[in-house]
């Protein structure tokens, strides 16, 4: 009977004894190519490999002219050939020579030949090759035939995957080789240069052919049974809602996972004799290439998650874990991720780390949180860099402006090299200062002190030589866990802080949550304007349960100690009183009870709302201690949001203005004899610490990478020059007065 296959499987078996060969790889085609043309009962069969990543070459050859093997040359995209390659799809054509793309290679004799079908061969996903049977006579090969050849084309890639052929054809190549700039988005600043590892494992398929369908079958079955309960798992215990885009991902994952045509599809490829893990492959590429064609860039992000969705069912049925923080990573990684949970961050050894990228992710994320406190540059909102790089890339990262170079030629590397030493020198220096007391050359001693938030920031207490902890932002714990956290837990918590801090002061913070700082488990309300509406201590005042529970956990966590709870977002005395009133409350219930609670109490103030200005005589006498926020004190002040870069430049802290209201608080507090601290991010930088000091600060409070450079300043400034120097000029009506600190920081030697 002419024309009709043999069918996948015996195809397959006589592929497998040729493979299994021993003879060189051009002996081992030019029988494969013989028998897939006796199989599907064609004149012609032909394999292209792609090389440099833009031309394909005819490798072997049954019916075309012998002479033309390695001679026939086309670029992806040219003919019917190069076309496949390009679009990642068959061509199944009655009458080649009628196709537009049709374009007549004489050396090859292809002029006999009318009818063709052409399939793609995968590697990784991406066309790596191209698969041709031909015929003299028009036919329309049928539906059986294209499988046998798509089949045939996948058991292809077994041996293109080999090192062997790797070896044979080395400048085959899937187009990620290049060196390549990409420019994202900074998140967390700092340098790292290493090597690539994929958060979630691509898993190569190196095993294409079955040696029993039924338990392949029954392989799938399992794996897809674990894979929909992990779904599930994600989905209940996301840390966003349905509504998010995050949400909206993990409900695709969900619609695929349960799609009977997906899995029956797969089914049916292990059917033609193909183990699992290869009948997800291709039914994965053919999905990928149906959806890129498609004009809707819905479906095409949809494409996304179906392929992080079958690489999931690949680790499932490989049984390999499914990030790869427990794998064995190399000593500088730099994760590349779609999107990361911060729990997932803290699941890597965090000294294997030098840096994270992130496809979705900006600077507000939950693991930008995380990564700050573990000193991890981040790059977020990188597009779709999982299909550019692959494993073990050398790859540099800015986290200050959102630059990544991908496979960097030497130059570049070289250049990031010079500053990664040069950062590497300053850090020798600073730790250097760590025992050195924080005094200016005058003798006046300023206390410096680390913000902090999470478990992960202790140990910078130590490490930077701090005073204390200025400022403990409790929400961020809040922010990252996946409910909110219970009493039991917030008392291990605060007191393992207490402890780590040893004899040093730590200030708490209440919750400060509302506007960017939103709980995820937490239902907000609806604002226009959510910086100026249920936020910071207005919120726990409207839903005091939770405030409640916080305090008592840190009544109990500080018990025998001294307990420094500071509130944010004053707007009046009325507020500070009532969250006062409710702390009274909860000590009058411990003591009622009999226990003991904290040694002392003391209770402060976050200066964040410029209202609270004209109230400083009233408040000041009420509280123990005044801490400035900064970021929120001038995001206020100038009404210019705090997250919006465009609006960076517009106002600057160290402008007269600002100056002149700071020092305002300044004499206040000095005249009540209240204890003053600034815990904004303008502490951490030392030019604006600089100006702080200048007007009279003797506390500041910055990120723990600040401490060692603010100090350095400190030692090398004298205070009372400078208080000269600064006095005047607060009262002068120019933007910014930086140049002429600048100007005096380099006059007076002062180090930065
Ligand atoms: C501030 O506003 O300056 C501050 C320290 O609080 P946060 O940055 O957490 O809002
Ligand atoms: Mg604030």
């Amino acid at each position: 009977m002419p024309h009709r296959a043999l069918g996948p499987r015996v195809l397959l078996r006589q592929l497998r004894e040729v493979m299994a060969r021993s003879e060189v790889v051009q002996d081992r085609l030019d029988k494969i190519v013989e028998i897939i043309a006796a199989n599907v009962v064609a004149e012609v069969c032909s394999i292209y490999v792609l090389r440099d990543s833009e031309k394909l070459e005819l490798f072997a050859t049954k019916g075309l002219k012998p002479e033309a093997v390695h001679k026939t040359t086309m670029k992806v995209g040219e003919g019917l050939v190069g076309s496949i390659a390009r679009d990642a799809e068959l061509l199944n054509l009655s009458q080649a020579q009628k196709h537009p793309f049709f374009k007549y290679m004489p050396e090859t004799g292809e002029e006999l030949f009318q009818s063709f079908l052409g399939m793609p061969i995968f590697k990784n996903g991406k066309p790596i090759g191209v698969l041709v049977v031909q015929n003299e006579t028009q036919r329309h090969y049928s539906i059986e035939e294209e499988e046998a050849v798509q089949t045939t084309a996948m058991v292809l890639a077994e041996i293109f995957t080999s090192s062997e052929m790797d070896e044979w054809i080395s400048s085959t190549d899937n187009g990620n080789t290049r060196s390549q700039f990409i420019q994202a988005k900074g998140v967390v600043s700092g340098i790292a240069m290493g090597h690539v590892v994929l958060h979630e494992p691509r898993v190569v398929v190196t095993h294409f052919m079955a040696d029993d369908t039924e338990s392949e079958r029954h392989r799938l079955g399992e794996a897809i049974l674990s894979l929909r309960g992990q779904v599930d798992l994600m989905i209940r215990t996301s840390e966003f809602s349905g509504a998010s885009e995050h949400g909206e991902v993990l409900e695709t994952y969900r619609m695929f996972a349960n799609d009977r045509g997906w899995v029956e599809k797969i089914e049916s490829a292990i059917d033609t004799g193909l183990t699992a893990e290869a009948g997800v492959e291709l039914v994965q590429n053919e999905y990928r290439a149906r959806l890129m064609k498609s004009s809707d860039s819905y479906l095409r992000e949809r494409m996304t998650d179906l392929d992080d969705l079958a690489n999931r069912l690949l680790r499932t049925l490989t049984g390999r874990a499914q990030t790869a923080a427990h794998e064995d990573l190399p000593d500088a990684s730099i994760i590349v991720a779609r999107t990361m949970g911060p729990a997932e961050l803290l699941d890597y050894d965090s000294a294997k780390i030098r840096g994270l990228i992130l496809e979705d992710g900006g600077a507000n994320s939950h693991v930008a949180i995380v990564a700050r406190a573990l000193d991890i540059p981040v790059v977020g909102e990188a597009g779709t860099i999982i299909g550019l790089v692959e494993p073990q890339d050398a790859i540099i990262i800015d986290g200050a402006n959102g630059e990544i170079h991908l496979r960097p030629g030497t130059e570049i590397q070289d250049a990031y090299g010079e500053k990664i030493k040069f950062y590497a020198r300053k850090q020798a220096r600073y730790a250097q200062l760590r025992n050195v007391d924080s005094i200016t050359r005058d003798g006046h001693e300023i206390s410096l002190s680390i913000n902090a938030g999470l478990m992960v920031d202790l140990p910078h207490l130590a490490d930077s030589g701090a005073d204390g902890i200025g400022l403990f932002r409790t929400e961020l714990q809040f922010m990252i866990a996946r409910s909110f956290p219970r009493f039991d837990a917030q008392v291990k918590f605060y007191s393992s802080v207490l402890e780590a801090a040893g004899d040093k002061p730590v200030v708490f913070r209440s919750l400060d949550i509302g506007s960017d700082k939103m709980l995820p488990y937490l239902s907000k309300p609806v604002e226009e304007n959510p910086a100026l509406g249920w936020r910071g201590l207005r919120m726990s005042l409207a839903r005091p349960a939770f405030m409640t529970l916080q305090v008592r956990a840190l009544l109990k966590a500080a018990e025998n100690k001294h307990l420094n709870l500071m509130f944010p977002f004053i707007g009046s005395l009325e507020e500070y009183e009532e969250a006062r009133r409710l702390i009274e409350t909860e000590v009058f219930r411990l003591k009622s009870r009999g226990l003991s609670g904290p040694s002392k109490i003391s209770l402060g103030i976050m200066i964040e709302i410029p209202s609270i200005m004209w109230q400083l005589d009233d408040i000041l006498p009420e509280v123990d201690f005044v801490s400035i926020g900064s970021n929120d004190f001038a995001q206020y002040l100038f009404a210019a949001d705090r997250t919006n870069a465009g609006l960076a430049d517009r106002f600057d802290v160290l402008s007269p203005i600002f100056l002149r209201a700071l020092s305002q608080i300044v004499r206040k507090c000095s005249a009540h004899g209240v204890p003053l601290s600034l815990c904004g991010e303008m502490a951490s930088n030392p030019l604006e610490a600089m100006a702080l000091i200048g007007i009279g600060l003797t506390a500041i409070s910055m990120a723990p990478a600040s401490i060692g450079p603010v100090k350095e300043m400190i030692l090398s400034v004298e205070l009372a020059k400078l208080q000269r120097f600064i006095e005047p000029l607060v009262g002068t009506p120019t933007p910014s007065l930086r140049p002429q600190l600048h100007a005096f920081a380099r006059g007076n030697k002062i180090m930065f």
